[in-house]
């Protein structure tokens, strides 16, 4: 009989979110003429920047006329939005990036889940803690992981992320290969600054360690130390790989969009010692396993780098800041402890009392009908935390918070 990848055996189960729905919806079961509000979201729900509709509508009409209608997609992107990408989001902060150095895809998910095709089994990783799940997921199918004892992989190195460390991670106590970093943090909403990037990036040049550096959420940095891009840091440009969004950043959850820059000088060693470009191994991976990005998708993303497009852009990226403010001042003068919030759209909150994330999750659901993600899914570090997320609509927002802080 044929033999399946066991990898997949040793993922615990997506316990997280299933058993956050399970709780939900008994507490709805049992308490119907109750108003429950989700501060629990991490998807968008403001709609599409109507700069992004008509693209999308005019590329539509170009795909029902023989003349214009466009079949496979380049591998990696159409030149019209790798410019458009280069221009704006590199080029403008005086970072040379080159347009064959940008890969588009359909999101920072499958990116930061299909790196691993072309690194080696061999190398250590090393993961914030707390941290999103797919990179650590990811690498357990891989076979990098080792074995699960008391919720830590025994080759993963985590990198603790508290409250004590201000949320940034030490260095490592031994030596990694790979570095996963995402900055600003899904889930504490921290970011670090370039100082504290700067380590990494020497970090990694040092140890021959490759960075890769997930900014989903960049669209949502507000202070001026916060790096927009790991290659604003001297030498990233050999150490590093960035993953980018429209997801947040533009409302694209449910349209699909994002790129990876690899710089030429990112290389890493074959088995017999020769460096290797890893823009030109994820060139065969792409082309391989992947048949490039939608036309009209890729032209609704360039809309979103158009003047019309950036305003309404803005704006919604404006409305779930604004978001974030009213949750943190609320929270903060109920005398709680938070953190995130100002460059994210995330907020981690400090459970009162000494509460474990679970038991501060069911508080706030059975007694105020408020739903968060309880720390704790996001890894160890994560106990005595819930993330709250500033994605809902602003009436209900306010009434959450009212309702924390009476
Ligand atoms: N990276 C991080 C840190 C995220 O939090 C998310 C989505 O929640 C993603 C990537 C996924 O992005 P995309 O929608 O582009 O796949």
């Amino acid at each position: 009989m044929a033999l399946v990848n066991d990898n997949f055996l040793r993922l615990p189960g997506s316990y997280l979110f299933a058993e956050i729905a399970q709780r939900v919806s008994t507490y709805k079961t049992a308490h119907p003429s109750h108003k429950v509000i989700s501060l629990g979201i991490g998807d968008v729900t403001r709609p599409l920047a109507p700069a992004v509709i008509k693209a999308l509508q005019d590329a539509t009409v170009e795909m029902a006329s023989e003349k214009t209608m466009r079949g496979y997609a380049p591998y990696y992107g159409y030149d019209f939005l790798l410019d458009a990408i280069c221009k704006n989001d590199f080029a403008q902060y005086n970072i040379p990036i080159g347009t064959d150095e940008i890969f588009v895809s359909d999101g920072a998910k499958s990116d930061t889940g299909n790196i691993g095709d072309i690194l080696s089994t061999d190398n250590v990783v090393a993961v914030t803690d707390p941290v999103y799940p797919v990179y650590v997921d990811t690498n357990v199918i891989a076979g990098r992981a080792g074995t699960l004892t008391d919720e830590r992989w025994s080759r993963i190195e985590y990198l603790p992320c508290t409250a004590a460390n201000n949320f940034t991670p030490e260095l490592p106590s031994r030596h990694v290969d790979i570095i996963y970093l995402c900055y600003p943090n899904n889930p504490t909403g921290t970011t670090l600054s370039k100082t504290e990037l700067k380590k990494w990036v020497e970090y990694a040049a040092k140890n021959d360690a490759i960075i890769l550096y997930d900014a989903a959420y960049e669209a949502f940095i507000t202070e001026k130390d916060v790096p927009h891009s790991i290659f604003e840091i001297e030498g990233a440009k050999e150490v590093a790989i960035e993953f980018r969004s429209f997801s947040k950043t533009a409302g694209f959850t449910g349209v699909r969009c994002g790129y990876t820059v690899i710089p030429k000088d990112v290389k890493a060693l074959s088995a017999d010692g020769k460096k290797v470009s890893l823009g030109e191994l994820w060139k065969r991976r792409q082309s391989t396993k992947f048949n490039g990005t939608a036309y009209i998708v890729q032209r609704a993303a360039e809309a979103v780098y158009s003047p019309e497009g950036k305003g309404q852009i803005r704006e919604t990226i404006d409305y779930y800041l604004e978001n974030a403010k009213i949750i943190q001042t609320g929270l903060e003068k109920a005398g709680h402890k938070t953190f995130g919030g100002i460059n994210a759209p995330y907020i981690w909150l400090q459970t009162p009392k000494g509460q474990s994330s679970w038991e501060y999750f069911d508080f706030l659901l059975n007694q105020l009908q408020i739903v968060t993600t309880p720390g704790s899914g996001f890894g160890k570090s994560g106990e005595g935390f819930v993330r709250l997320t500033a994605f809902g609509n602003r009436a209900e927002t306010i009434e959450a918070v009212e309702r924390i802080v009476k």
